[in-house]
């Protein structure tokens, strides 16, 4: 009963509570389904068939920061650390443009080598035209630097919010604070920037209430995309022995974020397409509406293992692109 009213209220476009999305995410077998048909629903109805397709460039491994999760935590010393040279970054993502790209993602661990000044040449001689737009992750840094980056050009960031339970955020970032992370995400999108957040699924001590607040926090920061990933435990790290998240549970955070937010940009994510051969098409049928292939060039691919065995780490840019493209097509959808 609960779960039909649940369902019943985000069909009708009323706000979901925290109860609600609870009822939704533990939705099994036939109820699942159905929940699965609305968000693809909704996400038609609001996106269309169009699949945004955003090429990311994983330009360095190395991190200051040490998450108890990641497998580029800066107390791993088995990886290899690679930095990518401005130039030779400005050469990969006109590359990316050459394939047909409109945007490409920037992402890196907390690297302080990257000086804001430096990165900004780099989104200056990206956009050139302005024919591209530049989303960069790399973590936290502070007001003046972000603001730089937007005088660049950058128009996008992605900074997920990892998870909403505080004292799970500070235990598993090593002592980092949740609500920093939360004033940086206001501050990108005070300086005009389309913001992204996220998740991710499977944490070891997460709660399926946790998650709830994972979805309504989306909701309350007005993100533009939102990321959702299952954890993959990565082998030297300390949660290396802890179990995966779910498949099924990721996909119905995903359906439920839909449901939430109509208009959002949400990937069907590496993580997902790592933990099941056909991720990118279950995810493209519960609400997810972009994909971003990973085109960062073959000497580095191998080394930037947040965790292991990441989908497409194998193929070079244009292969991996075809590969994409090919499962859109089959699913009667268009790329963008
Ligand atoms: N350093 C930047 C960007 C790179 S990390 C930052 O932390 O924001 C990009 C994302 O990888 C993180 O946001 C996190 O959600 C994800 N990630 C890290 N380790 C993971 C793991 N073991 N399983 C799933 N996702 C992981
Ligand atoms: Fe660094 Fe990001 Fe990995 Fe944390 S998740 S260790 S900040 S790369």
């Amino acid at each position: 009963m609960s779960f039909k009213s649940a369902l019943m209220k985000a069909k009708q476009g009323e706000e979901l509570c925290k109860k609600d999305i609870m009822y939704l995410l533990s939705a099994d077998g036939r109820e699942q389904k159905t929940l699965f048909g609305l968000a693809d629903e909704m996400r038609y109805k609001n996106c269309g068939d169009v699949v945004h397709l955003r090429g990311i460039i994983e330009f360095s491994n190395c991190c200051r920061r040490d998450c108890y999760y990641c497998g580029l935590r800066c107390s791993n010393d088995k990886v290899e650390r690679y930095r990518m040279e401005e130039d030779e970054l400005i050469e990969a993502t006109v590359g990316v443009k050459e394939i047909g790209f409109y945007t490409v993602v920037l992402q890196s661990g907390e690297d302080s080598y990257y000086s804001a000044e430096m990165l900004s040449r780099v989104i200056k001689a990206v956009k050139g035209d302005g024919s591209i737009a530049v989303t960069l992750s790399i973590g936290e840094r502070i007001e003046k630097e972000y603001r730089l980056f937007k005088d660049a050009g950058a128009d996008r960031f992605l900074l997920k919010h990892e998870t909403s339970d505080e004292k799970l955020f500070k235990r598993l970032r090593r002592g980092m604070e949740l609500k920093e992370r939360l004033e940086c995400l206001k501050i990108l999108k005070r300086l005009g920037y389309e913001i992204g957040s996220g998740n991710i699924v499977g944490l070891p001590g997460q709660t399926l209430e946790s998650i709830a607040e994972d979805i309504l926090l989306f909701q309350k920061l007005e993100v533009d995309m939102v990321g959702i990933g299952p954890f993959i435990p990565h082998p030297d790290t300390p949660l290396g022995c802890c179990a995966r998240g779910s498949l099924e549970l990721t996909l119905k955070v995903l359906a439920v974020t839909r449901l939430v937010l109509p208009k959002a940009n949400l990937p069907a994510t590496t993580a997902i397409a790592t933990l099941h051969q056909s991720g990118y098409e279950l995810a493209l049928n519960c609400g997810a509406n972009v994909i971003m292939p990973n085109l960062t060039p073959m000497k580095f691919k191998n080394k930037y293992q947040i965790y292991p065995n990441k989908k497409g780490s194998d193929l070079e840019a244009a292969k991996l692109t075809q590969k994409i493209l090919d499962i859109i097509n089959s699913m009667g959808r268009k790329a963008s």
